[in-house]
């Protein structure tokens, strides 16, 4: 920047908070005034310019001739005593003081060719005994323009005054840290009471007494909430640095502070959860949710989504979208969502402005990058819209804040250099503000980049030295040769148009070490008056932390993926809705399709038909309960094959008991089922081979029971007779097994009569009087009912239940045995007085091979039941049981009346 331009020095006059005005030293005509200088004269600048010195300050007692002429004859700049001004502004009095500093301007021989005269005003004191020196007066200046500065950095900053930490500003970012505290004036301890005895107590005396400098990083600062006084867990980064006076002792503390709670949970949160699936689509960046039907009903929303709109999970779910934001109705959201549902299109908008009017009328501007994607019913039709967005209002409003920033720095900047010689002290306070600001700021010069200035933190985002201080960028950052950011800054220099980006990553040396960094950056050109590019003004804020944790939560979502991938089962996710959202590789593999392919194909297409109907209801069940649904059942493979599968789907609840999504795990168990078959298939023909003979033992018995009936011979007749029995029992047995063979291959086969049921309670009732004589077999019911339905296989059912009653008894108890009318059905009731069956057996009863285990060796195989229920259930009736353990179980059956 050519500081000698004069069009350059115009704009810089022109635009200072301090008076100037600049006198020819031959003839006394006054050159140049600014508006400040004009303000303080009391007439306006155009009154003044081109006059003479004595037409302007006819008393001397304002400004003073003589001294220009002293000032021109020693060569030295004078500080001239401070002086009365009574000032009309707006039409109001005011009376200020000033302190004219008189300083020489020099032409290229070193005569004293002009005279300016810098008008210092002075802030008024309330006690002559305090009045200020004129130094203190450029540095109460001073600080009110510091003040003006801080109100625009997006950090939290504070300065306490004096030994009682006396509150003297505090920009609007800290303010927010704390609102509804009354800071201004108050000292530090009265304003926030809680913090006293803190850490942050301690180190404000030790900044304050020692005159150091100190940094925390995410320290637990305790703050309370004002109205309950509950501590409140928040960790802030800050920055304490005195402030020294004049005299170089320190008068007060800047507080440099940015919150980091968010950043902090975020990561502890990931720590405690990465096991949690549910948890972690909850964490994900992402807000979710689910909009559906013309109406636009939200069907799930996930927490982030919550968050974003303030409501809770009662305010939203099942209600219309623009019932509950019903300011979002001239925005164009819903009509976004209805035409991805009319045509199926997907929308994705980046940074799109979203306003929200907040309870007190207040407008909260957000900006969000947001996708819509159609959904389809279970119906296959188009009815709703999965909404996936980004909130980056942050980052929309970090750059804009950033660019201002920028922008403020280049205007300071250009007035620093103008006032650079005149003002080193108080320049070195503004500067020293600078160098010790948490935000990245540095100045590159000419097209070399060489490097002006760099305040502590971008040397420290650099990892160099300040000795770098004059090289070219190249030089000082060798490492960035083959990065793009020489190439950005050769755009601004030659365009003259800023750039920046967000969380842009540079690879940078730290002390031998390359390290990654994410910033977010502007590059600021500042044009001399030619409007030639002099210098760029770097500003940059690092945020590698928040990019890391981001991107942990982004991998640890690939670290489920991945584990997903490496279980030997079939892994799928889906929505409460059904919407299926991730299938692992070994699920695409099985399937021969991609994800979106087989999503839009359809789990339920790869299903077994037979098997859809029940899978549902078992879904429905399982939703309600909240235990897994497991079930055997065929998927269709690539080849169209259909294989069995242990299929167990789980119900995802959140804290309030409400499904958040469905995990499936489905694992391939055809060659279970073949060797099962193998199994079968061999019982059934090892019992087919054992029941002829059986059949002729049978008959060779009868035949000697009958001739030693015609004998005396007792003996003989009770072997017979127990003989025979053991007979019917293995004969019973062997039937059962090869009823399940026989199971196995086809439906059971059920041949229908119409009979009287009381006719054939009568007939089993004497079987059973005969054979159960160790018990007492009682029946309660006489009434006629008629049934239709197998007479054999109902008596197979009764004689297993009858059997199970006495084997599961004490010799000597009852078993009672009753009917009644239900509605149109018949129930079948059997009761014993035995050992009965533990809650959690009970619903197992029925599964083939299924026994409860047991101290009592009671022979058995488990199939008795499992046939019995098959064949309830082929008649389309119910079976179930109840039990109470010591005390005997009861033994239900419904089957529908031929009324
Ligand atoms: P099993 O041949 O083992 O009796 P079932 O299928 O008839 O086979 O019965 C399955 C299991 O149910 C039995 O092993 C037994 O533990 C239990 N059970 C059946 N009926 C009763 C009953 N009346 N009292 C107690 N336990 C019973």
């Amino acid at each position: 920047m050519n500081l000698a331009d004069n069009h350059l020095l115009d704009t810089v006059i022109n635009s200072s908070p301090i008076g100037i005005c600049i006198v020819n030293a031959d003839n006394f005509i006054v050159e140049k005034v600014n508006d400040k200088f004009g303000q303080l004269h009391g007439n306006p600048n155009d009154l003044i310019a081109g006059k003479s010195f004595d037409d302007l300050f006819p008393k001397k007692n304002v400004l003073d001739k003589k001294i220009i002429s002293d000032v021109v004859k020693n060569k030295e700049t004078l500080y001239a005593d401070e002086i009365n001004l009574i000032l009309k502004i707006n039409d109001r009095i005011k009376e200020t003081k000033c302190s004219p500093v008189y300083v020489p301007i020099f032409d290229n021989s070193d005569i004293v060719v002009k005279v300016a005269i810098w008008m210092i005003e002075n802030a008024p004191s309330k006690n002559e005994a305090e009045s200020q020196t004129k130094e203190d007066a450029i540095i109460e200046k001073e600080r009110k323009r510091t003040n003006a500065l801080l109100n625009e950095i997006p950090t939290g900053i504070a300065i306490l005054s004096g030994k009682d930490f006396i509150f003297e500003s505090a920009n609007p970012m800290y303010q927010s840290l704390v609102p509804s505290r009354t800071l201004m004036g108050k000292p530090f301890l009265d304003a926030l009471p809680e913090l006293r005895g803190s850490e942050l107590e301690k180190a404000l005396k030790t900044v304050f007494e020692d005159g150091v400098s100190l940094s925390f990083n995410d320290d637990l600062v305790p703050f309370s909430d004002l109205e309950s006084g509950e501590p409140e867990e928040r960790y802030f980064s800050y920055r304490l640095i005195p402030r020294f006076d004049a005299e170089g002792s320190v008068d007060g503390i800047f507080i440099f502070t940015s919150e980091v709670t968010h950043v902090l949970n975020n990561k502890l949160g990931l720590d405690r959860t990465s096991n949690n699936l549910n948890q972690i689509i909850n964490m994900l960046p992402a807000s979710v949710v689910i909009i559906r039907y013309d109406e636009l009903i939200v069907e799930m929303i996930n927490d982030s989504n919550l968050a974003y709109w303030k409501k809770t999970r009662d305010e939203v779910v099942g209600r219309p979208f623009l019932e509950i934001l019903p300011d979002l109705a001239d925005q164009p959201f819903a009509g976004q969502l209805r035409r991805v549902m009319q045509t199926g299109e997907i929308i994705d908008i980046k940074e799109s402005p979203v306003l929200f009017t907040e309870p007190d009328g207040t407008i909260r501007e957000t900006f969000v990058d947001y996708t819509y994607q159609p959904l389809t019913g279970l119906d296959g039709k188009r009815d709703g819209v999965l909404v996936m967005s980004f909130e980056i209002t942050d980052r929309v409003q970090a750059r804009r804040q950033l660019e201002e920033y920028a922008n403020q720095l280049s205007i300071a900047y250009d007035q620093l250099s103008i006032l650079n010689n005149k003002l080193s002290k108080s320049e070195a306070r503004f500067k020293f503000l600078i160098e010790k600001a948490p935000v990245a700021i540095g100045v590159l010069r000419g097209k070399e980049f060489i490097i002006e200035s760099a305040n502590n933190k971008i040397l420290e985002v650099w990892g160099k030295p300040e000795t770098i201080i004059g090289l070219t960028l190249a030089e000082a950052l060798p490492e960035i040769k083959d990065q793009p950011f020489l190439g950005y800054l050769d755009d601004v220099f030659t365009t003259g148009k800023p750039f920046h980006a967000n969380e842009i990553m540079a690879m940078l040396m730290h002390e031998d070490e390359l390290k990654e960094i994410f910033f977010n950056v502007v590059y600021q050109p500042i044009a001399d008056v030619n409007g030639n590019i002099a210098d760029i003004l770097v500003v940059a804020v690092d945020v590698t932390e928040q990019v890391n944790s981001r991107k942990m939560v982004e991998k640890s979502e690939a670290y489920f993926k991945m584990l997903a991938d490496l279980v030997p089962a079939k892994i799928s996710n889906a929505l409460p809705t059904g919407e299926v959202t991730f299938l692992n590789k070994k699920w695409l593999e099985f399937a021969g399709m991609n994800f979106e392919d087989m999503r839009n194909f359809g789990y339920q297409q790869m299903m077994h038909p037979d098997e859809i109907a029940k899978f549902q209801t078992g879904l429905a069940a399982a939703a309600k309960s909240g235990i897994p649904h497991i079930s055997e059942m065929r998927f269709k493979n690539s080849e169209g094959k259909y294989i069995w599968h242990l299929n167990i789907a789980s119900p995802i609840l959140d804290e309030n008991g409400v499904i958040s999504m469905w995990v499936g795990s489905t694992t391939d168990i055809q060659w279970l089922k073949e060797e099962e078959q193998r199994k079968n298939d061999f019982i059934g023909m090892v019992s087919h081979e054992l029941k002829t003979p059986l059949t002729s033992v049978n008959t060779y018995l009868q035949l000697l029971l009958r001739k030693a009936e015609k004998t005396d011979d007792n003996f003989l007749k009770q072997a017979y007779i127990q003989s025979l029995k053991q007979v019917k029992h293995m004969t019973d047995m062997i039937n059962g097994f090869l009823d399940v063979s026989r199971l196995e291959s086809a439906k059971i086969r059920i041949e229908k009569s119409e009979f009287e049921v009381s006719d054939l309670f009568k007939e089993i009732m004497l079987d059973y009087e005969l054979q159960y004589s160790t018990h007492k077999i009682i029946l309660d019911s006489s009434s006629s009912l008629r049934i239709n339905a197998d007479r054999l296989k109902i008596i197979q059912v009764l004689n297993n239940l009858v059997g199970n009653a006495v084997k599961y008894s004490e010799n000597g108890s009852t078993v009672q045995i009753s009917y009644e009318q239900i509605d149109k059905n018949i129930r079948v009731i059997v009761r014993d007085n035995g050992m009965g069956i533990k809650p959690e057996n009970i619903k197992r009863l029925f599964e083939r091979y299924y026994r409860v285990e047991q101290d009592s060796k009671i022979a058995g195989f488990g199939i008795g039941l499992y046939l019995s229920a098959e064949i309830i259930f082929a008649h389309g009736g119910k079976i179930w049981a109840e039990s109470e353990i010591g005390k005997g179980s009861v033994f239900y059956f419904e089957l529908k009346l031929t009324l």
